[in-house]
């Protein structure tokens, strides 16, 4: 038997949302915070950038979230997306280990992301907005933002970070085919883009960066609506999709995963998978261990602090309490972009914290190593960030080996890497760097995070 496909029919698809919130225990999550006042941001301050089911989704403690009828119209179009059980890889790494792995590369743009940009799109499209704006890091959000609004008939403006703009020209390429505007960040068009060019004509740009840009632009035109790619619970909510339909497909497969693992940036392909399952858990259902994978050049979660720390490098948006490198920091140049975040979705933090997730930090180069094994296996061509997660799972089913145990490996694999085919050259031209940031690059990262008294 080659590899095997779990399959949902559109009719069995899951009609909600999981929101984890509802089963964390001990105190509720720490609110945001307004950068002005340090207050928690109230409902009014967050009308101001959100549409108010957005709002009423960052902030809800109810279990299930209805999905609503036009966003799950749009979502049979690619889902459910498929559940496989990777037969030829176990065979090619001679393990006893059951792997398998969600995929999400089948979706138009190639990744989880408009499993989210749909619904934001939606909600803003309700409040009247016509057009969205957003920033990217490897484009994949922004294509997903792209998608989205020419979905619902709105324009679209992206941000996206300059080194990837470069890295991968045919990301715009695909935004503009959807009708979308891209610029390279940092730009010319925003005071914050301005002043960095200004110190720093060769700036490489960032996530945080190009935020701050996109949140400039939206300030200036009430007609546009916000959109986040990531890290926000809302955001996180949305993408629990992929994992309310792993629980069933793993049904399918008569198994239950010992252990599941995801990529992460900010977070929110992990927790699309994870969460239903920790879900599970939390509520006396089956244990599982879960392993958040991040690049040893961006290491967030093995080396980050917990504290308030806004998301962008500007300081116009708001601070969250999470796992943090201080919002000054640029990560290298990594071909994971996706996985270039200085933060973390505050929700990720909190199960970090509670030991309901592990995390654990990998080299680029032995990433790729993984997702070439894993394209000649099972012939999906991994993007480099879910090469993180497939790294992990081949590690985790060689032990299995080792040991002698049979374990069922679940694993996200969050797109196909299509886009990055220029990234696998320098693999095999053997040019691709493993960048490890050292303690005093981090802790001069660490000296901008803001000294914030909690209550
Ligand atoms: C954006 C992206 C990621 C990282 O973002 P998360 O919010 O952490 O999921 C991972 N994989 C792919 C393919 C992406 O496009």
């Amino acid at each position: 038997m080659e590899r095997i496909r779990f399959s949902l029919s559109e009719s069995e698809a899951p009609t909600t949302w999981y929101n984890i919130a509802a089963d964390l225990p001990g105190p509720a999550l720490a609110p945001a915070l307004n950068p002005e006042t340090m207050q928690p941001l109230t409902r009014a301050e967050m009308a101001h950038t959100m549409p108010e089911q957005l709002i009423e989704q960052e902030l809800s403690t109810e279990r299930e979230i209805e999905i609503p009828e036009e966003v799950r119209r749009i979502y049979a179009m690619w889902r459910p997306s498929p559940l496989f059980r990777a037969r030829r890889l176990e065979r090619e790494l001679g393990t006893p280990a059951r792997i398998y792995y969600k995929y999400e590369g089948g979706a138009p743009t190639g990744s989880h992301k408009p499993n989210t940009a749909i619904p934001q799109a939606y909600y803003n499209k309700l409040a009247g907005k016509t057009g969205l704006v957003t920033e990217t890091g490897a484009g994949q959000w922004g294509s997903a933002t792209a998608l989205a609004a020419s979905f619902f008939e709105m324009t679209a403006k992206v941000y996206m970070v300059k080194v990837s703009f470069e890295q991968k020209p045919y990301r715009r390429a695909l935004m503009e085919t959807y009708g979308a505007t891209c610029v390279p960040s940092p730009s010319n068009e925003t005071e914050v883009g301005r002043t960095i060019l200004k110190n720093d004509p060769d700036c490489p740009g960032s996530l945080g960066i190009a935020t701050s840009e996109a949140l400039e632009a939206f300030a200036q035109d009430p007609s546009l609506g916000y959109v986040l790619g990531s890290a926000a619970n809302h955001v996180l909510l949305h993408q629990t999709i992929i994992g309310q339909e792993a629980l069933r497909q793993m049904e399918l497969a008569e198994d239950y995963p010992d252990l599941v693992i995801g990529c992460s940036g900010g977070g929110s392909n992990l927790a699309g998978l994870t969460f239903p399952f920790l879900g599970e858990q939390l509520r006396g259902g089956r244990p599982v261990r879960v392993i958040a994978v991040e690049p040893a050049a961006c290491p967030t979660l093995t080396r980050g602090t917990v504290a308030y720390d806004y998301a962008d490098t500007g300081r116009l948006g708001p601070l969250f309490r999470m796992h943090t490198l201080g919002h000054e920091f640029v990560p290298p140049a990594v071909h994971a972009g996706g996985l270039r975040a200085h933060g973390i979705g505050p929700l990720i933090s909190r199960c970090v914290e509670d030991g309901l997730i592990e995390a654990t930090a990998v080299a680029q180069t032995a990433c790729f190593e993984a997702g070439v094994q894993f394209a000649r296996s099972e012939g999906i061509v991994p993007a480099p960030e879910s090469t993180h997660a497939i790294r992990v799972a081949i590690d985790e089913a060689l032990r299995c080996r080792e040991e002698g145990t049979s374990k069922a490996i679940l694993f996200g694999l969050s797109g196909h890497g299509h886009f990055d085919l220029a990234a696998y050259d320098k693999y095999f031209a053997g040019t691709l760097a493993d960048d490890n940031p050292d303690d005093e690059l981090l802790a001069r990262a660490a000296s901008g995070i803001p000294q914030v008294d909690q209550a």
